[in-house]
Order: structure tokens, then C-alpha cells, then sequence
């Protein structure tokens, strides 16, 4: 079996509609294929992720508002179906979803300063920079625009700078992906999030 022939079966078997021969052929090709595992392996990633996504807690005073700009998510909606054709694609969006998904902001009017994420109560704000203290722990994803990230504590999600810079302590603990984002890159940040908005209007 050629890649091509297999790609399909494996969404077919994400789906859960892979039986017998097909099933077996598939097995196979896997077996001798690490390129097909590796994305069998992705695209079983991506489904975690969008499952455990619309799950994240949320304080109570924002749900109803975040719960309005997030899309309805059901497992077998063509939404989903898209979401198996465009693997690349969709783990993009899914990363700026959920970046988007449940969060809390804070602005500093003097330098534009904006800081997003689930849990900013440890956060510390000194000027333009932001401070996660050393022995603090930000539960879940922090977001920092034109402003500089001094992260000495723990943070449990994923971080991403956009125009600004981070330095992380040897004390820091980040259990996610460390992303910047400078104006070069802005377009590609817009464009995301354009896309998501599209994806959202699939329904
Ligand atoms: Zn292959």
C-alpha cells in the first residue's frame, strides 16, 4: 500500500469505521511506515486536544461570555470531518483556540500591555513587564503582547510573546510550548485567527 492509499483508512479508522481487510492492510502499512505512524500519531493528538478543550474550567463570571464565542463543538460535526482533512491546519487553529478559549485579560494602559490567560493571580505587573514570582504557579496558558515575560515560577500551559520578549529563570518550570511572535510574524497571527473564526461559522 502506497501513503496516499493509506491516509484515508487512517481517518477512516479515527472514525471508527475500519474493519477486516481494510483494518488489516492498514496495520501493515503502519507497521513499515513511520512517516503514516507519525501521522496516524499527530492526528490522534489533535482529537485529544479538541476533546479536552471545551472542558477547561472557566471562572464563573466568564463562561457566559466565552461559551458565546466558542464554537459548538460535537464529535461527528462536518466541523470536526474538516478538521480530519486538514490535520496541518487544524492543529494551528486549535492551538489559537484554545489560546483564545477561556481567558481573563489585563491591560496596562500606559504601554499597551496586555496579558491573557486562565489564572493571573500570581502574575505580577512592574512597568511593562510582566513577572510570574519565583515559588508561583499560573495554572494553564499565559499570553503576553508588547511587553517583556519574566517568568521565574511555574507555568502549567503553553506561553506565547507577541512583540515582546521572554526570559525564563533557571527556577521556571514551563510545562507547555514557549511561542514568540514578533511583527513579522503578525500577518500569520492575524490569519489564524481569521481561520478560526471560519472554522467557528462551520458549526
Ligand atoms: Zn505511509
Amino acid at each position: 500500500m502506497e501513503c496516499k492509499e493509506a491516509l484515508p483508512l487512517i481517518h477512516e479508522y479515527l472514525d471508527g469505521g475500519l474493519r477486516g481487510a481494510e483494518a488489516l492492510s492498514l496495520k501493515e502499512h503502519l507497521l513499515t511506515c513511520p512517516t503514516c505512524r507519525e501521522r496516524l500519531t499527530q492526528l490522534e493528538k489533535v482529537e485529544a486536544m479538541i476533546q479536552a478543550w471545551p472542558k477547561q474550567q472557566v471562572s464563573p463570571g466568564l463562561t457566559e461570555r466565552v461559551m458565546q464565542s466558542l464554537p459548538p463543538v460535537r464529535s461527528s460535526s462536518p466541523w470536526w470531518r474538516w478538521v480530519r482533512t486538514h490535520p496541518a491546519a487544524s492543529v494551528a487553529a486549535v492551538f489559537v483556540l484554545v489560546m483564545m478559549g477561556s481567558f481573563m485579560s489585563l491591560w496596562n494602559e500606559d504601554s499597551e500591555l496586555l496579558v491573557k490567560g486562565t489564572d493571573l493571580q500570581s502574575v505580577v505587573i512592574q512597568g511593562d513587564t510582566v513577572l510570574v514570582p519565583v515559588g508561583k504557579t499560573v495554572a494553564g496558558n499565559l499570553m503576553v503582547e508588547n511587553g517583556k515575560l519574566q517568568v521565574d515560577g511555574d507555568i502549567t500551559g503553553n506561553i506565547v510573546v507577541i512583540d515582546g520578549s521572554v526570559n525564563l529563570a533557571s527556577t521556571a518550570h514551563i510545562s507547555g510550548q514557549v511561542t514568540q511572535i514578533d511583527e513579522a510574524f503578525g500577518w500569520l497571527w492575524f490569519k489564524m485567527n481569521d481561520w478560526a473564526a471560519k472554522i467557528s461559522e462551520i458549526k
